[in-house]
């Protein structure tokens, strides 16, 4: 049985005010979800900040992207290991505005998963396909283009240390979400994937569904077989929101 995972996506919002009460409103509710892990990903700047209010807390800490080397001259980027250093359990790395606004690639995205692993993190690969591509008739082929960059460069094993998101592009801040039976056709389809190369990797594997995932709309996602969970953008924003969400999951 895999323990569902509901990760918050804060992106580039917040101000340490507004932050502190979150994550006070966050705490505040925490007792009402019984099987989730949460995980709470804020800006870089304010990970220290969250990182000493999560202190005594069930609730992870993770960050939205990580660099894929060490050290060095890479002004502006954050490492791995620094990451660890500050307490992170997670890193999200793949997430769709990284790849459409930043251009990162499939095999940039795969060398971030494999350093962030090599630091101790879990990465949290992002994955889905473009609207134009589903109309398409595509969705498969780009979820496992995705796949197979990180399983090339680092073995299938590597995705037991991992989670995946499957983020359908048009359902991200859209208020699109896609049916719980869309979603859990490509996660059925992310799983078989990986259990055509190791069925233990594909059985342990968490899979979350992220697009406009909402309270009201989270139980039924989290009600399908191979949905393990949520990456949340706007609604983990508010404390209520994402509680009600994190309770979705409720065994
Ligand atoms: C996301 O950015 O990962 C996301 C799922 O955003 P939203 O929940 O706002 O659609």
């Amino acid at each position: 049985m895999r323990q569902p995972l509901v990760a918050g996506n804060w992106k580039m919002n917040g101000s340490l005010d507004s932050i502190r009460s979150l994550v006070e409103g966050i705490k505040a509710g925490l007792d009402s979800v019984t099987t989730a892990e949460l995980a709470a990903c804020p800006p870089y700047v304010y990970i220290p900040q969250v990182a000493a209010m999560l202190e005594g807390s069930s609730i992870a800490l993770g960050a939205q992207d990580v660099n894929d080397r060490e050290s060095g001259a890479h002004t502006g980027e954050v490492a791995p290991g620094m990451l660890t250093d500050i307490g992170c359990k997670y890193a999200i790395v793949g997430h769709s505005e990284r790849r459409s606004i930043y251009g990162e690639s499939d095999e940039f995205t795969a060398r971030k998963f494999a350093a962030a692993r090599q630091a101790g993190l879990t990465p949290i690969l992002c994955v889905g396909e473009l609207l134009e591509e589903r109309e398409q008739g595509i969705t498969e082929q780009v979820v496992s283009r995705q796949l197979d960059a990180i399983i090339d460069l680092e073995g299938v094993g590597a995705l037991a240390d991992a989670v995946i998101a499957y983020e359908p592009v048009w359902a991200i801040g859209t208020g699109k979400t896609a049916t719980p039976a869309q979603a859990q056709d490509v996660h059925a389809y992310i799983r078989g994937v990986i259990a055509r190369e190791d069925a233990a990797v594909a059985e342990k594997v968490q899979i979350l569904y992220g697009g406009s995932v909402k309270g009201s709309n989270a139980a039924e996602l989290f009600a399908m077989a191979d949905i393990d969970g949520g990456l949340i953008g706007g609604a983990s924003l508010d404390a209520n929101e994402f509680l009600s969400i994190g309770r979705a999951g409720n065994a």
